[in-house]
């Protein structure tokens, strides 16, 4: 008798954006005429930049020529081209040196912040943030290392560290001893970012305790302050402690291209049942050759193109139109008496909903009367009630549009 892996039983049901869906579907069909303007959903609007597109033609005419067409790619773990790229701009720039073979190309950061925590055992102990990108958490549930999900959805097992107004949305390392973690800077949902010495906190706890840091940066390139810092290996020591997770996708528009990274340090050790110390590197290269077989080379030229003075010019210039509507965002709300968080390093604005008011509630109110979708904060965690996320990646006219509205509410 064929039987199920029951961990995939105790997910909860009715994930937060199908459920957003359904809403926005039923108004829908109730209200066929509604202009609807979608602030909630992470997708981008903007399209590729023209140095992505031009590069990405000429690999598509290199593929389509005998001399020049490429099947597998032999490493399985990402073109030189593009692995050097990312050492020299993303962190040779920043002053931080990472190996050629530091460097894990794949198919995004949603992929590889879920299938990292494979290659650890099943008895460690997790730590998210609540709110959390849920991912962390339903990865996870599915491998085996929680128990069911209580009432409000957390389940047993997972430490869960609130990151809440009083502690500016990031939070203290724990006062126990965990051994997986994961932090999110810039901050989905959030739009919270962590200082130099918030990091060095989190590098020092994981030092001490043996445990392992999965820092997501896929929104780094939103960030503007140049005191914050882009990558977690700025802090010293991060390499023997962290595993750092980039990505494309919010960066450049990839997210229907699909191409990100993960850097994991050869420095970085785990432990066997007797403390023995193993290197996680190789480990990890043998999971990605044997699960997953590359990027493809014109995703993974076009990904490269990027880091070429044009593509860095161009995809900056999208990046800043995004904050721009960020800063509407937050600016209009304010002026509507609203407390908002984010949007200044990150393109997710956190609003705090005036007392009483749930997230969902808000979320049905904004639906029926603004005909505005957002996010409900409660659907990133309990931590979340009380707030919606709103991003900036929509048309500039249609997040005026959506601000004029919410001023008639
Ligand atoms: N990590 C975070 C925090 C995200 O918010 C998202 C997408 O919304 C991802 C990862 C997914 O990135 P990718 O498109 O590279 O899979």
């Amino acid at each position: 008798m064929i039987r199920i892996n029951e961990n995939f039983l105790k997910l909860r049901a009715g994930y937060l954006f199908p459920e957003i869906g359904r809403r926005v579907r039923a108004f829908k069909q109730e209200h066929p005429q509604a202009k609807v303007i979608s602030m909630g959903i992470g997708d981008v609007t903007q399209p590729l930049a023209p140095a992505v597109i031009e590069a990405m033609h000429k690999a598509v005419d290199e593929m389509g020529r005998r001399e020049t067409f490429r099947g597998y790619e032999d490493s399985g773990v990402g073109y030189e081209f593009l692995r050097k790229a990312i050492v020299e701009n993303d962190f040779g720039l920043r002053g931080v040196s990472i190996d050629l073979d530091e460097v894990f190309v794949s198919d995004g950061a949603k992929p590889d912040t879920g299938n990292m925590q494979e290659i650890f055992g099943v008895d460690n102990v997790v730590a998210v943030a609540d709110p959390v990108y849920p991912v962390y958490v339903d990865t996870n549930v599915m491998a085996g290392r929680t128990g069911p999900a209580g009432e409000e959805g957390q389940y047993a097992g997972i430490v869960y560290m609130p990151a809440t107004a009083e502690n500016g949305f990031v939070p203290e390392p724990p006062d126990k001893a965990v051994d997986m973690v994961y932090l999110c800077f810039p901050n989905n949902p959030t739009g919270s970012v962590a200082t130099k010495a918030q990091l060095a906190k989190w590098v020092e706890y994981a030092r001490k305790n043996k445990a392992v840091i999965f820092f997501d940066a896929a929104y780094e390139a939103y960030i503007s302050d140049p005191a914050i810092p882009h990558s977690i290996y700025e802090i010293e020591g991060a390499k023997e402690v962290a595993i750092e997770f980039r990505s494309c996708s919010k960066t450049a528009g990839f997210t229907g291209v699909r191409c990100a990274y993960s850097i994991v340090p050869k420095q970085l050790k785990a432990y066997t049942k007797d403390g023995k110390a193993v290197d996680v590197n190789p480990i990890w290269k043998r999971r990605h050759c044997t699960k997953f077989n590359g990027v493809s080379y014109i995703t993974q030229v076009g990904a490269a193109a990027i880091y070429s003075p044009q593509g860095k010019k161009q995809i900056q210039q999208t990046i800043d139109g995004y904050m721009a509507n960020a800063a509407m965002i937050r600016e209009g709300l304010t002026k509507l008496g609203y407390t908002v968080y984010g949007g200044v390093n990150a393109p997710y604005i956190w609003v705090r909903m005036p007392k009483g008011v749930g997230s969902w509630q808000f979320f049905d109110r904004l639906l029926n009367e603004a005909h505005v979708v957002c996010t409900p904060g409660a659907g990133f965690g309990p931590a979340g009630e009380g707030y919606v996320r709103l991003t900036a990646f929509g048309l500039p006219e249609s997040v005026k549009e959506a601000l004029g509205r919410l001023a008639r509410l």
